[in-house]
């Protein structure tokens, strides 16, 4: 990628991506505006969107979570995220975040 993507507002993604692990509440997080998803959030930090991750395998919802705009990072501690429930945190591989630059 060579061009800036119109969508980061000039900024370039995941300025957050090294700042603390939020672990949130799904269940207590603004849902995107879009309202597309009952799943997707609204980023605390930027107003980005959070899609929420299921493993590629299993299709599995998965706790740790980023914000596509900012990178913030985030886990979740719900038992369950719209009746779909969340597994073990410790099972999850470590969420690797390769910012564009
Ligand atoms: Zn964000």
């Amino acid at each position: 990628m060579t061009d800036e993507d119109p969508k980061t507002g000039g900024g370039g993604f995941g300025w957050n991506h090294d700042k603390p692990v939020l672990s949130v509440r799904h269940q207590f997080m603004p849902l995107d505006d879009a309202g597309e998803s009952a799943f997707r959030l609204s980023c605390v930090v930027c107003g980005g969107i959070l899609l929420i991750r299921r493993d590629q395998t299993t299709g599995a919802l998965l706790r740790r979570d980023y914000c596509v705009k900012c990178g913030q990072r985030y886990v979740y501690l719900d038992d369950m995220i719209c009746g779909e429930p969340l597994g073990d945190l410790a099972a999850e591989p470590e969420l690797i975040l390769v910012p564009s630059q």
